[in-house]
């Protein structure tokens, strides 16, 4: 990464910062830099400095310093992106990167007797969820890291899609944003649609203090979330994905904008709270049972499904393995505990490495040894499924539809070699949080076991809606290739998360061509919704989109394997 050659320019650059948010907020060293540098799952680069500003002029103020100085920025939020999108990739940039973390600037406000909120920067789901409840109303989005802290933002910013069968990828075209024009001017866009003044900081300031009023917002036809996905899943046959992140529908100003954009603050709908919900768990050795499920539910039932993600069972022996301290953290301490986890962590590695007789990765292994000594965590009548059934499905469903529910599993069940049963509170809390935490097992695994394995890979595939053979089932010739493959995903979306461990020496470029052209002629796209990240090549259109919001490429560089050169070069 190019540094600023001139030193005293850049101590004055990173003291300049230090007094808009304070230097405990600048973070320079290497170690203090690296958990905002380095991806969940994906990619790591380096960074001049990492910025965590407490207010949204704090932020303006940075990005206006950022500007001024020929900074690269890369937006960042709970950083549980797992394709990259939100940390540096590689140090082959030509201008110093600053990674600014929004997770301070965290209020959520509760507009229109709480049928909208406005989130600010690093507000996260899961606090949405805490402020909703009371109120009788579901937020927009309930994804797989929404119990370990991802953002309202990071996840409109990618289209994040999740378990929610009836809403679709986080959409809005409500927004508060900043983008620099072609001239490298930077502009703040105010298209919240409440007046909040007009100058920048007259604006930030009122929103973060909510200084305005009910008469000061605007209703109108504009969206604040996907209102046709009721629509689109249920086209069964239909030869086309129900959501994939290329979607153009789909991609409007912040929504979609992979961090090309800075945006202070969304708007989105809530949705009223079921009066009451029911999880029903699957269990069968074969893939049509699930097949002809999700065309009968998707195709006749009144009531769509409120959730409905799959497992494999290799992959709930993995999860029940290498994701069980998570779980039990998540269970016991609650997610608002989970950054002080990453954060010891992150120290028990630092201070682990001082010492050359203790092996890498040291926080896993002493976190998965420790593990060992906390009693099984799922209930039992999972467990039994997991003895009977290949295939896992955890569908939850809502007041009428639970009842619709029962009486086809009853019929559906009756003469098949397959099972189901209802989950009370306690199982279904379990199931759920089994499943969410899942996606973390793969990471663990290679973590531990990385000097005899080969490379990890993570394929995020959104099948055709028709799609029958939905578990694949690959050549033998790359199925002798992999080490370990765990597949999870959201069924009835046709969404899912393909996870291989690779045999050691494969190489991983050769395979993953060969396995996106079995996906092309499949008709699938991808990725589905963790976005491109530096994983995947953006199409055209993407690129398109990405260039029309950022026409200096300022901002996250290089996504979507795009140029990381200014200007597009
Ligand atoms: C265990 C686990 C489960 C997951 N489950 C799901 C799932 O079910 N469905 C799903 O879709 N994804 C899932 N993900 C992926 C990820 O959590 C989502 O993409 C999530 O929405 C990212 O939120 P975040 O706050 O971590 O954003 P980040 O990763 O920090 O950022 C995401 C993107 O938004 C941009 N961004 C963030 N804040 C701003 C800002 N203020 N201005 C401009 N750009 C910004 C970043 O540059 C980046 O491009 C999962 C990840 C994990 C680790």
């Amino acid at each position: 990464m190019p540094f600023l050659k001139n030193m005293n320019i850049k101590n004055n650059f990173i003291k300049n910062l230090e007094d808009i948010v304070g230097s405990k907020y600048v973070l320079t060293a290497k170690w203090s830099k690296e958990t905002y540098s380095k991806g969940w799952r994906y990619g790591e680069g380096e960074a001049l400095a990492v910025i965590k500003p407490e207010t949204l002029v704090h932020l303006w103020r940075v990005l206006k310093m950022c500007i001024d100085n020929d900074m690269i920025i890369i937006m960042q939020a709970a950083n549980t992106g797992l394709t990259g999108g939100s940390t540096p990739f590689g140090n082959d940039y030509d201008r110093p990167v600053i990674i600014i973390n929004t997770m301070r600037i965290n209020s959520i406000h509760l507009i229109n007797n709480g049928k909208q909120i406005i989130g600010l920067s690093g507000s996260t789901l899961y606090d949405l969820e805490k402020k909703l409840d009371p109120i009788g109303r579901d937020p927009h989005s309930v994804i797989g890291s929404t119990s370990i802290g991802a953002s309202i933002i990071g996840g409109v910013c990618n289209n994040s899609g999740g378990s929610l069968v009836q809403r679709g990828p986080a959409y809005t075209e409500f927004a508060l944003y900043a983008k620099v024009n072609e001239n490298g001017e930077l502009k703040l866009i105010n298209e919240l649609d409440i007046d909040l003044g007009s100058e920048p900081e007259e604006i930030l300031n009122n929103l973060q203090n909510s200084n305005y009023k009910e008469s000061d917002i605007t209703y109108s036809k504009k969206l604040a979330s996907d209102d046709k996905y009721c629509q689109i899943i249920r086209g069964i046959d239909s030869n086309k994905p129900a959501r994939f992140n290329a979607d153009q529908r789909l991609m409007y100003n912040v929504s979609g904008s992979a961090g090309k954009i800075v945006v202070f603050a969304v708007r989105l709908d809530t949705y009223e709270k079921p009066k009451k919900s029911k999880v029903f768990y699957l269990g069968s050795n074969n893939p049509d049972d699930f097949w002809e499920i999700r065309r009968d539910i998707l195709g006749k039932f009144k009531t769509l499904p409120t959730l409905g993600d799959y497992v494999h069972r290799d992959c709930y022996d993995a999860a029940k393995k290498y994701s069980k301290d998570t779980f039990v953290v998540i269970e016991k301490l609650g997610t608002s505990f989970l950054p002080t986890l990453f954060e010891l962590k992150r120290s028990v590695d630092l201070i682990s490495k001082k010492f050359s007789f203790l092996p890498d990765h040291f926080s896993d292994r002493l976190m998965q040894f420790l593990s060992n000594f906390w009693p099984n965590h799922l209930p039992k009548r999972m467990e039994k499924f997991r003895e009977l059934y290949e295939h896992h499905w955890i569908i939850e469903m809502s007041d009428d539809g639970i009842e619709e529910a029962r009486k086809y599993f009853d019929k559906f069940f009756k003469n098949k070699k397959a099972g189901y049963f209802e989950c009370n509170d306690y199982e279904g809390k379990k199931a759920m949080l089994h499943r969410f935490v899942s996606a973390s097992a793969i990471g663990r695994y290679y973590s531990l076991f990385k000097k005899d394995i080969g490379e990890m890979m993570s394929m995020d595939i959104a099948f055709p809606r028709n799609e029958k053979e939905w578990f694949e089932k690959l050549p033998k010739e790359i199925d002798d290739l992999m080490e370990m493959k765990l597949y999870y995903g959201h069924l009835f979306c046709h969404v899912q998360h393909q996870n291989y461990i690779l045999k050691k020496g494969v190489d991983s470029e050769e395979l993953k061509k060969k396995l996106l052209k079995i996906y092309d002629e499949r008709g699938a796209e991808y990725p589905a919704e963790h976005n491109f990240g530096h994983e995947y090549h953006a199409d055209q259109k993407t690129i398109d989109f990405y260039k029309k919001l950022d026409p200096t490429n300022t901002f996250n560089p290089g996504i979507g394997r795009t140029s990381k050169i200014k200007n597009w070069k």
